[in-house]
């Protein structure tokens, strides 16, 4: 169990995934979660800064998806904005949304990388479904009162991990 708590690679944010190297390991595509991974929690707006990461994403030549447990209207708002194909209420860690990306771009689980911000939604999620995972550092600490609690938990995974890395 706590195995599938191990993401691939432990990063500060987006900004600092070396897209290069994700390239070199086989990587087709990226699925990221959006709140407090693209976006801060409840976030309307898309920055400059987020904007571009998605340029070099492109540029790169990876896929781009949205993989998010909020509900549609916000998440498809902020994927059309970006342009890039989203799956709503997607119920992480179960796999069911993963597969769905997956099969949309006709790629193995293996070529797909997984960013987000939660051990028990993103990580377990995608390793489950076995993808690369990569963690990021929650861009704010505004959020929902039960992410407040799970994260508590998160916390103590994540140090055991770090000590074993
Ligand atoms: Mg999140």
């Amino acid at each position: 169990m706590l195995q599938k708590l191990y993401p691939s690679e432990i990063v500060d944010s987006i900004y600092e995934i070396d897209l290069s190297a994700l390239k070199e390991k086989g990587i087709k595509a990226i699925i990221a979660d959006l709140d407090n991974t693209l976006v801060p929690w409840r976030s309307t707006e898309i920055k400059d800064t987020l904007i571009d990461w998605v340029k070099d994403v492109r540029n790169a030549e990876l896929s781009l998806a949205i993989v998010s447990n909020n509900t549609s209207r916000r998440v498809n708002g902020l994927s059309e904005q970006l342009g890039v194909i989203a799956v709503p209420s997607a119920v992480k860690p179960r796999r069911r949304a993963f597969r769905n990306v997956a099969e949309r771009f006709n790629l193995d689980p293996s070529e797909i990388a997984v960013v987000g911000d939660q051990l028990l939604t993103d990580i377990l999620g995608g390793n489950r479904t076995g993808m690369y995972t990569i963690l990021v550092t929650p861009i704010s600490s505004n959020e929902f009162i039960g992410t407040k609690i799970i994260r508590q938990i998160e916390r103590f995974f994540l140090q055991r991990i770090k000590n074993n890395v």
